[in-house]
């Protein structure tokens, strides 16, 4: 009896892989494709969102603003490329610096720490290849870019050597509760009794 099975190894597959790896648990992950992280994980745009885009009172934006957080010291133990640089939502008209306070407002509720709203020359300052047409931005300091890919196999990788089991070519395909679980069926023919799921299938 296994007592936690995660579905899917993208980012958050291997998220709840690692952190669960680091109690007395028995974890498998069960990944369809032939290697983890082919999904959305693989080729996204790499930002760690600050957390203004999230409704606020929502276990999201709770998580992003505390997610982003933990990124820096994350990324530099499992020696993965990160980069705090910031973002920036630009406005290009006064319509558009609407959407801008909005997020400011929201991101300020949700407690993305050092948000501020930026006039055209202070944009252009901090970022003189941005088009002269700029009215504004929402500046966030918090932010960065990560590489995706090697953020969800090295936190893999270290999941396994925690002793946690992860299987490739292992789609699955069903799931039906028990007395003490579940049984999951992968690829038709084989079944696994389970204390706990967790579905990380992706979209
Ligand atoms: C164009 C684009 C840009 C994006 N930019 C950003 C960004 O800048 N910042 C950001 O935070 N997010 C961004 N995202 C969103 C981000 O990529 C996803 O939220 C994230 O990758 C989701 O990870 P996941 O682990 O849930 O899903 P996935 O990476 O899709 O992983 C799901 C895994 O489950 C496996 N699987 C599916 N079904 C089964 C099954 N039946 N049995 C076994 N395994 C199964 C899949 O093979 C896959 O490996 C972007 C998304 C897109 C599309």
């Amino acid at each position: 009896m296994v007592d936690v099975t995660i579905i899917g190894c993208g980012i958050i597959g291997a998220a709840a892989a690692f952190e669960l790896s680091k109690y007395n648990v028995s974890v498998l992950v069960l990944e369809k494709e032939n290697d983890i992280a082919l999904g959305a994980t693989r080729a996204n745009s790499a930002i760690i969102h600050a957390g203004y885009d999230p409704k606020p009172g929502t276990i999201m934006a709770r998580l992003n603003v505390r997610g982003c957080e933990m990124a820096k010291q994350l990324t530099s133990d499992l020696d993965v490329p990160y980069i705090n640089n910031g973002s920036l939502v630009l406005a290009f008209s006064e319509k558009e610096m609407e959407t801008v306070r909005m997020l400011y407002a929201r991101g300020n509720e949700n407690g993305v720490p050092g948000l501020t709203i930026l006039s055209k020359e202070e944009v252009l300052k901090m970022e003189p290849y941005v088009s002269e047409e700029v009215h504004g931005a929402l500046y966030a300091p918090s932010a960065g870019i990560v590489n995706p890919w090697e953020y969800a196999i090295a936190m893999a990788e270290t999941a396994v050597k925690n002793g946690a089991e992860i299987r490739l070519n292992a789609k699955v395909t069903g799931i039906s509760k028990t007395a003490s679980g579940y049984s999951v069926s992968v690829n038709e023919h084989e079944s696994i009794e389970t204390r706990y799921v967790i579905n990380a299938a992706g979209a």
